[in-house]
């Protein structure tokens, strides 16, 4: 499973729940007559916020999905957590496993799964955790990592929020691409659990692709209505086919793209080098200065000077269609460094005095 060096994004569809054989069979049926759909989801145990709810079908349920990828050639894809259901998953021949939101908040859990994972070659999924805790979705991939397990990859469903937002999970889209630079991991985009209705799916899921996510998960069942959980957010396999049809699929590596990105990467490149070089002089003549205020015993700081600059510096910018906000955070940091630079100078002079 090479996610990232697929050309098109790895499509992974499915009911959220198994909940009959005739549900799965039909819905798998549908799904692998849309040539995208390279993956077949099914929850087999579903964590339930609410006691009564739906818990899943178990194990009957695993027979129903071995089942349709043996009809449908679909490999398959379920939610695992606890020990139990990993060596349940796999005697039933599940090809991916994934970790959900809710079992990645805990660490003792997280443990247990990749021990029990140890020296099995399955690609694991893991998902963010429903808080906004990047260290604790880290800490899930070097539990696996440590346990060696080497397919890995990272479902992003969007995070618990307390504002109102139209979302049931807030993307926080910048999550998941810190956590794909710091870890290499390809990155599969679960917009069902990010939108939480049908309406959101199809913006989301573009969003997702304009962001470079390697692949998506959307829910599908063949009844969405009669769902028995998440039924507000799954389409139909009819309802995915025209959706995909809507998206426009980016190239990541297309040869003139590259070569085009490439002139312009070059180009900020070249421009970098002549910011850092100015800055750098710009640092000197301010040690100059530093050692000037000191012999002439004048202070550090002068700030009528600063705030007639930053004004100036702000107006010449808009003029040249930069936004106040730039230009302040930007000169604020490089007068804070000039600050700093001259104050070591009055220091390091006085100790030698
Ligand atoms: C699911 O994929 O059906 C699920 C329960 O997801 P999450 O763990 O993201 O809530
Ligand atoms: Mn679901």
């Amino acid at each position: 499973m090479d996610l990232e060096q697929s050309a098109t994004p790895l499509i992974i569809s499915g009911p959220c729940s198994i909940e009959s054989e005739n549900q799965i069979m039909a819905t798998a049926r549908a799904l692998a007559k849309i040539p995208e759909v390279k993956m077949l989801r099914g929850g087999i145990w579903k964590p339930r916020t609410r006691p009564d709810a739906f818990e899943g079908r178990g194990e009957e349920g695993l027979v129903w999905l071995r089942e349709a990828k043996k009809e449908t050639g679909l490999p398959t894809a379920t939610e695992v957590a606890t020990p139990e259901h990993v060596e349940l998953a796999l005697k039933y021949e599940v090809d991916a496993l994934w970790i959900g939101a809710r079992t990645v908040v805990n660490p003792f859990s997280v443990q247990q799964l990749a021990d029990a994972l140890k020296g099995v070659d399955v690609p694991v999924f893991i998902k963010n955790p429903v808080s906004p805790d990047l260290n604790l979705w880290l800490g899930a991939f070097e539990r696996f990592q440590k346990a060696g397990v080497k397919q890995l990859a990272a479902i992003h469903r969007g995070f618990s929020y307390y504002k109102e937002s139209p979302y049931r999970n807030f993307p926080m889209w910048e999550i998941p691409i810190e956590l794909t630079q710091r870890l290499y991991v390809p990155l599969i985009t679960d917009v069902s659990h990010i939108c939480g209705n049908r309406e959101l799916l199809l913006p989301t899921a573009q969003k997702a692709l304009d962001l470079a996510t390697d692949g998506l998960m959307i829910e599908c069942h063949i009844n969405p209505d009669e769902a028995l959980t998440d039924a507000r957010q799954q389409i139909t396999p009819e309802e995915l086919k025209q959706l995909l049809s809507n998206l426009t699929f980016r190239a990541k590596n297309s040869g003139s793209v590259e070569h085009d990105l490439a002139n312009l990467r070059g180009e900020i490149d070249d421009i970098d080098a002549e910011l850092l070089q100015l800055l750098a002089r710009r640092m000197e003549v301010s040690a100059q200065i530093g050692e000037y205020k000191k012999r002439n015993n004048v202070t550090v700081v002068q700030m009528d000077r600063w705030k007639k600059i930053l004004a100036d510096h702000i107006a010449t910018g808009n003029d040249l269609g930069l936004s106040p906000q730039l230009i302040n955070e930007v000169f604020e940091a490089i007068h804070q460094a000039s600050i700093e630079r001259q104050s070591r100078i009055m220091e390091s002079n006085s100790n030698q005095l």
